[in-house]
Parts: C-alpha cells; sequence; structure tokens
C-alpha cells in the first residue's frame, strides 16, 4: 500500500508471534512519518468547551463570548490541531475534491467519536445542494467508518450568499441559520441526547446553528465532535 500523502510504499510491520493473522491486521493507508505531521489534541490542555489547543482546561475566550451569548448547553471536543498541516490537507480533501483522502482519518476518528459518545444518535452536519453539486460527496460522512448516524437536518442556502469557508470571521458569525428539521422524523429525536459531527471547529456558529435548531426540536442536548478545531 502507498502512503495517501507522501505516496511512498509504506511497510506494514508482523511482529514475530503476533496473534493476529496478517489477513486480519487492518492494511495502513498514511505512514507514520506523515501522520506524526498532524498534533492531537490533549483534553488536559485544550479548552473545555471548544476543544480548542492551550496550556489549560479553561474556557477561552471565544466559547466566554459564546456563554455570555447563548442560554443552552453545548461543547465540542476535538481530535486534532488546525494547524497548516490540517489546512493542507482539509484544502486537498475538501477543495480539490481528494475523496481517497478521507482514509488518512477515518479510522482514527471514528473510534474518538466511539470512545466518547453516550449519544443517543450521531448527526452528520449536512451540506448544501450548491457544495454537492461542486464536491460531490460529504467531507463529514466520508470521514466515518462503522458509525451509524441518522439524517434529521437539512440545510438550505440562498443561491447568492458565500460559503462559511468562502467568509470572513465576522461574517461567518453574523450567519443567519440555514438549518431545518427533516420534518419526517421530529418525534424520534424528542428528548435525546444528539451527537454532531462536523470535520471542523472554527467560529462554532455552524455547529450552534445545527445546535439550535435541534434544542428547539425538543432534543435533550446536543453536543459535537470535530475532527479538527
Ligand atoms: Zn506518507
Ligand atoms: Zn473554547
Amino acid at each position: 500500500m502507498q502512503c495517501l500523502l507522501c505516496h511512498r510504499q509504506i511497510r506494514e510491520a508482523w511482529p514475530l508471534g503476533s496473534l493476529i493473522l496478517p489477513q486480519r491486521k487492518r492494511i495502513s493507508t498514511t505512514c507514520a512519518e506523515c501522520l506524526g505531521t498532524f498534533h492531537k489534541i490533549r483534553l488536559k490542555t485544550s479548552c473545555v468547551g471548544c476543544g480548542r489547543h492551550q496550556g489549560s482546561k479553561n474556557l477561552c475566550q471565544d466559547c466566554q463570548k459564546w456563554q455570555a451569548k447563548v442560554n443552552y448547553h453545548f461543547v465540542n471536543h476535538a481530535l486534532y490541531q488546525y494547524d497548516a498541516t490540517m489546512k493542507q490537507y482539509m484544502h486537498d480533501y475538501k477543495f480539490q475534491g481528494h475523496y481517497q483522502l478521507r482514509h488518512v482519518f477515518a479510522r482514527v476518528f471514528s473510534q474518538f467519536i466511539a470512545a466518547q459518545s453516550k449519544a443517543d444518535y450521531l448527526v452528520a452536519l449536512p451540506i448544501d445542494d450548491q457544495t454537492w453539486q461542486t464536491r460531490g460527496f460529504n467531507q463529514v460522512t466520508g470521514l466515518l467508518e462503522d458509525l451509524q448516524t441518522i439524517e434529521i437536518l437539512n440545510m438550505k442556502r440562498n443561491a447568492d450568499e458565500k460559503r462559511q469557508s468562502q467568509k470572513k470571521r465576522h461574517e461567518r458569525l453574523k450567519t443567519s441559520n440555514h438549518f431545518q428539521i427533516d420534518v419526517e422524523c421530529p418525534e424520534q429525536i424528542k428528548d435525546k441526547q444528539i451527537l454532531l459531527l462536523d470535520d471542523v471547529y472554527t467560529t462554532g456558529r455552524t455547529l450552534r446553528h445545527a445546535a439550535e435548531t435541534l434544542y428547539a426540536a425538543g432534543c435533550r442536548t446536543v453536543e459535537s465532535i470535530t475532527l479538527c478545531r
């Protein structure tokens, strides 16, 4: 197998005396050197509100502002730092449309979600029609492996409005809520614990819009997990 990022051959290690038969062992998609260029976030030194990498567990300034602004419970956990390496990866995966790059993080992200979650339902953030047409895939569900999600949110955006990724920070924070509950399943989610899944937590505005929509539909708690922050 060639590494998805550097395209060099990956040498699989088969430890002597291993009880795992070779055909049962998962083949690596990314070499150790490439994986080592991404930086995991440690729970002990990240913001308890949004998962941001920092020196302590204290609420970061962004989260303090959110706390002053909204009156519902919402926290995010993130697995990796959204640093230059991760930004390049996201660019290649999402905007260059290299769908096979989902395999770099699909397993580790899905295991992270499965280990954290006591939720009733997992909900991957949807993308709008225009993004479907240009990208051809939902980057969040691409990152999920062996996890069952439900589709209860729709995303509708005006044709003339910019995408979140094209907006400046202050524009993102002002965006209006484009999420709607799928009309076929309002009863299913009443009083349930929902875990939202997304690729990147940037300002937190999009995830909170989704959370507000779900709380308005009667969900008991809404939290989120993102691949990076
Ligand atoms: Zn590599
Ligand atoms: Zn925070």
